[in-house]
């Protein structure tokens, strides 16, 4: 037995011991490592490009400079295998694979992580100089929900901010990606029919269903969620899907945060004025009235060489009338309202209006979507866009509410804002080649350019629904 006694020994010599042993020697507390390999898992890795202070070194030069900086503070390193660790009365007895024992009052582990293996021939050869271990892959056209679009994983950039499993938004730091040949699982599940495609090794959170038996079959119950592989699901498992948690208040937006426009008097005009131009308030209540008309935009609106125009049937009057009270209360605009055949038109003829609503919510049906900001309103103002949009585009079918849309990132978005509202919805995708084979119209055939989205919400759902 060592009969020194340490304040602290540290098990393990990578970033996290070495880390340790820093702090504990600066506040005067004496300290041992012992190591099975100094530096750890860092020294298999041939650049580091990330740790401050230094643009670049190998693993093995920051390995050295840990174990020189503990010296530096006073901290030994032993290269040892702890195969043991007992309480004894008062303190604890360190036990190594060499027979040798130490004492101390505390113990830190820091011993890091094992990869499991493949055990496949030549892994261990080229391990680091190749072979690499990484199980939480997608390939690259799997879709990504980030704070601009749902877009294709490979396509992700710095900065963008994505959804993650705990429902908050967190900025991409970097990305990885490797060359894959090996099996590839497609996980379908009922609410979202759109496939994802995962590698067998992939975690997922899982609940599992358990039935009941004789006169309480019917009662079923849930497990605990739990993180299995991908290759571990079965059917019938539940798979979880996070809920946006992020909320965050707007009371008004302004008009020159968007578009490049002069401000005068608290009012932004065009750059070029002619004596038509309307200018209109620069700030922008973010209140029920302007939402609605956003969601009445992303379904029945659309851009005009002029401004912006909303269709409906003409007896819709009730949505008629809230658009035009809606544009006078947000924008203090009077539109023109005109009847053409079954339809009623309502027009507004201003620039700043048009290049807003253009910027913010795109300008085809195809690519309509809603900034980042307005998934993170708090939920009772998102009902008012979920009104506007179920108003213009959606329907009731027999024991269900249906809202069609061809724009894919608006359709992940609303059922983000339904799961929010405690709504899980069901969305399916129609490719545009099945619709293409099906509609006619007599004998003129109607093509789609885009797939088409269904969103339908049903059964334990409808409640909620019909109070949304
Ligand atoms: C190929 C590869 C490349 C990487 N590249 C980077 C990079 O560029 N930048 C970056 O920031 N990170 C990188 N990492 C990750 C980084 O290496 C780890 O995050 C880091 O090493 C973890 O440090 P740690 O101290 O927690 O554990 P480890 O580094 O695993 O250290 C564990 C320590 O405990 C010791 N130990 C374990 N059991 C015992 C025992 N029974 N007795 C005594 N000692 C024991 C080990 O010998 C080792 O010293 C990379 C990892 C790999 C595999």
């Amino acid at each position: 037995m060592n009969k020194e006694l340490y304040d602290v020994i540290i098990v393990g010599g990578g970033v996290a011991g070495y880390g340790a042993a820093v702090y504990a020697s600066r506040f005067r507390l004496k300290t041992l490592i012992l190591a099975k390999e100094v530096g750890g898992l860092i020294i298999t890795t041939h650049i580091v490009e990330n740790y401050p202070g230094y643009s670049s070194l190998t693993g093995l030069e920051l390995a050295n400079h840990l174990k020189e900086h503990a010296e530096y503070l006073g901290v030994k390193t032993e290269e040892e295998e702890v195969v043991d660790v007992k309480r004894t009365n008062n303190y604890f007895e360190v036990v190594c694979a060499s027979g040798k024992k130490y004492q101390s009052k505390t113990i830190f582990l820091g011993t890091g992580t094992i990869r499991r293996k493949l055990n496949v021939p030549g892994e261990q050869e080229f391990y680091g100089k190749g072979v690499s271990y990484c199980a939480t892959c997608l390939p690259p056209t799997e879709m990504v929900m980030t704070n601009n679009e749902a877009k294709h994983i490979s396509s992700i950039d710095y900065d963008e901010r994505v959804l993650t499993i705990d429902g908050t938004y967190e900025r991409v730091i970097g990305t990885m990606s490797r060359d894959y040949n090996g099996q590839l699982i497609e996980v379908k599940t009922g609410m979202f029919t759109e496939p994802t495609l995962l590698t067998p090794e992939h975690p997922v959170l899982r609940v599992r269903i358990k039935k009941g038996t004789g006169s309480n079959y019917w009662r079923f119950s849930y497990s605990e969620p739990e993180w299995v592989q991908t290759k571990e699901l079965n059917v019938k498992d539940l798979v979880l899907y996070p809920v946006i948690k992020e909320t965050f208040d707007r009371e008004e937006i302004k008009i020159s945060d968007v578009l490049d426009v002069p401000i005068k008097n608290g009012f932004a005009h065009n750059k070029r004025e002619t004596y038509t131009s309307r200018k209109m308030p620069n700030s922008i209540l973010v209140d029920k009235n302007f939402l609605r008309l956003v969601g009445y935009y992303l379904s029945e609106g659309c851009i005009t060489s002029r401004g912006v125009n909303w269709y409906f049937p003409k007896k819709e009057k009730s949505y008629i009338n809230d658009v035009n009270k809606s544009l006078e209360a947000s924008f203090g605009l009077s539109p023109t309202n005109k009847d053409e055949g079954n339809v009623t038109r309502i027009m507004v003829f201003t620039k700043i209006l048009r290049d807003l609503f253009q910027k913010m919510f795109g300008k085809y049906a195809h690519n309509k979507q809603l900034p980042h900001w307005m998934m993170l309103l708090p939920q009772d103002k998102q009902i008012e866009i979920i009104r506007g949009l179920w108003r213009g585009d959606g329907c009731t079918t027999t024991g269900a509410f249906t809202l069609v849309t061809n724009s894919k990132i608006m359709a992940y978005q609303v059922r983000d804002l339904l799961l929010r509202q405690g709504i899980i919805p069901q969305i399916s995708r129609r490719p545009k080649e099945i619709l293409n084979r099906k509609y006619s119209f007599g004998d003129r055939k109607i093509l789609f350019k885009h797939d088409k989205y269904h969103i339908v919400v049903g059964g334990s759902y409808l409640k909620r629904m019909s109070e949304v």
